[in-house]
């Protein structure tokens, strides 16, 4: 059984270390020492969650209450504890050096392993209703009196949801692998079954049971795949010559969502892959009535607008369903769902199957079925008969196409060239970026008032998982915008940079990397204080960025990736 203190032992080493390489190999050696029973829970842990993000249960435990714990386990006042996490920035330093300050520790040793703690914190999760406050905080009082003050440090920042490792879901997969061969040869296989599924613990601990387990891993009704993601390109051309002949569908710019039904059962995920069947009755009771019993697709949501016959976009279509409650705006503001993909159907997987074969299906199955409709879409062969579809979706209010690789598998997880778009604003000279805020600065001159002077924004990078900056924002907010941004970004405010990121620009605050924001800019260019897909100490930074959306149905899994980055350099700057 792997004792926490042991754990502990091997994050504290690892936080110490920049390479990803040796993180790795330290990593596989705890992976070596610990099995079936506990490898899941280790995995979790190590992800700042108990659960998968659809699963509901959160780790809820707010700081405040992170504090009381700390406080009545180390014998310290809440004020003191207060003052002395100002002081460190970090809770889970504070309580490190408060607990070892703790009277009669001198010969104390833990003897917790890593299921007792992982089991601790889970029942902190899950107690609810009235009460139940003070019943986490003295749960995790009792956790933090039984903790050395090494495993305080670990056991607190995972219940504030970040061990602050720099560790990213690709080393975890390589060091498992590396475990088990000796090398990373394992990674794409542990890859592909994390993405169908969105639980990395679930596969660890099916991998630790038997390996084979991985190989014939298959897509499951509520197990939620982690979405296929586009890549860009900025003209037809380049999409015909890429591809070749190809589906071309609209773009619809509203809300993805994965639809998952078995036996009378009904879930829809987010892009986030958070549980959003509430939000959404009108949806449920069409796909309760699809002939198959167990089947999974997605496809776009969007409300119609029936005065102005056009529909709403993603902004438009969410205020409403705020506004007006979603009973109401279901009768108001109808939805429609395109769907654009269909991933299993009565027990068969068909995430492997060549997209021409699931739209033929999808085509079949949706036809004529009320609110669930196929996505819009044509062969093409022609980049001139691409450019007119690309026309006829911008002069319908849409955002552009989305063109499919007739024989490519579902990439779930994945940026591949099995789907490119082609946006509004790509023919001129705008365009847009995902990127996440990992930080921002103090206003200057008329943004005083406000205190804030605009956003560090990161890329990342997704062969090793890291967040890279590419862009300083200062404009593209409005004053209300502004104040909402600097309310939102204080309370994830954090004294340290993220350890997931590589910076050289400093930010006047640091926050957790969590708000996703629409950037456009107007060129990427080559600069030597960010590093976006750095070489040779110069990355790539975009050039007159501003703000265009929050987008809060993403999360940092969807972002862009330093390699688009690169890509869309060397197309807009051929060599
Ligand atoms: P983007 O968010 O700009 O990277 O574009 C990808 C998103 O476009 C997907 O996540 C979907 O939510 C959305 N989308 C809209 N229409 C389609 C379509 N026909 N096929 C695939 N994705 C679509």
């Amino acid at each position: 059984m792997l004792l926490f203190s042991d754990v502990a032992k091997v994050f504290d080493e690892i936080e110490k270390l920049s390479g990803r390489l040796e993180m790795t190999d330290i990593l596989a050696e705890l992976f070596k020492k610990t099995d079936a029973k506990e490898i899941d829970k280790l995995v979790y842990i190590m992800q700042g969650i108990v659960a998968p993000p659809y699963s509901g249960i959160d780790l809820g435990i707010g700081e405040r209450f992170a504090v009381d714990a700390v406080a009545s386990a180390s014998g310290y006042s809440v004020s003191q504890v207060d003052a002395e996490y100002r002081k460190s920035g970090d809770l889970g330093d504070t309580t490190e050096k408060l607990l070892e300050k703790r009277k009669q520790t001198a010969l104390f040793t833990s003897n917790m392993n890593v299921r007792y703690v992982y089991d601790a914190v889970m029942k902190i999760s899950k107690s609810s209703g009235q009460g139940s406050q003070e019943q986490k905080i003295k749960y995790l009082t009792e956790l933090l009196n039984n903790a050395t003050p090494l495993e305080g440090r670990y056991i607190i920042r995972f219940v504030l949801g970040s061990l602050r490792l720099g560790v990213g879901d690709p080393t975890i997969l390589d060091a498992i692998s590396v475990a088990h061969k000796g090398d990373k040869s394992l990674r794409e296989e542990l890859e592909r079954a994390y993405n169908v599924c969105a639980d990395m613990g679930l596969v660890a601990r099916l991998f630790y049971e038997d390996p084979k387990n991985i190989e014939k891993f298959k897509v499951q009704p509520f197990k939620p795949l982690m979405p296929a993601l586009a890549e860009r390109l900025s003209t037809p051309e380049q999409i015909i010559e890429k591809i070749g002949k190809c589906g071309v569908e609209m773009k619809y710019d509203g809300l993805r969502l994965q639809c998952h039904k078995k036996d009378g059962k009904v879930e829809i995920y987010s892009r986030k892959l958070e549980k959003m069947t509430r939000m959404f009755p009108d949806v449920v009771e069409a796909i309760m009535k699809l002939k198959p019993n167990e089947i999974i697709f997605e496809g776009e949501a969007l409300a119609y607008d029936k005065k102005n016959k056009r529909y709403f976009s993603f902004q438009q279509t969410m205020h409403r369903r705020r506004k007006h409650g979603i009973n109401e705006a279901s009768k108001e503001f109808p939805m429609n769902v395109f769907v654009f993909d269909l991933l299993y159907i009565d027990g068969k997987d068909l995430t492997n199957v060549p997209y021409k074969e699931r739209r033929a299906v999808i085509k079949k199955l949706f036809k004529g079925k009320g609110i669930l409709k196929p996505s819009e879409s044509k062969l093409i062969s022609k980049s001139e008969k691409l450019e007119e579809m690309f026309l006829k979706s911008t002069e319908k209010g849409l955002e552009g196409i989305m063109a499919k690789d007739l024989n490519a598998p579902y990439t779930a997880g994945k940026r591949k060239f099995a789907w490119i778009k082609l946006k509004k604003s790509y023919g001129k000279s705008v365009d847009t970026i995902d990127g996440v805020i990992v930080g921002y600065y103090r206003g200057h001159g008329s943004r005083t008032e406000f205190e804030f002077g605009g956003l560090l924004l990161a890329v990342q990078n997704s062969d090793t998982g890291r967040l890279e900056t590419i862009a300083k924002i200062g404009s593209g907010f409005t004053e209300d915008e502004m104040m909402k941004l600097r309310e939102t970004l204080d309370k994830i405010k954090t004294k340290n940079p993220p350890t997931i990121l590589d910076y050289k620009l400093e930010a006047d605050f640091w926050v957790e990397p969590k708000y996703v924001i629409e950037v456009a800019f107007d060129d990427i260019t080559i600069s030597s204080i960010h590093t976006c897909a750095a070489k040779d100490g110069k990355g790539y930074a975009l050039r007159f960025p501003r703000m265009v959306a929050l987008r809060d149905d993403k999360g940092i899994r969807d972002i862009t990736t330093s390699e688009e980055v690169d890509e869309m350099h060397n197309l807009q700057h051929p060599r």
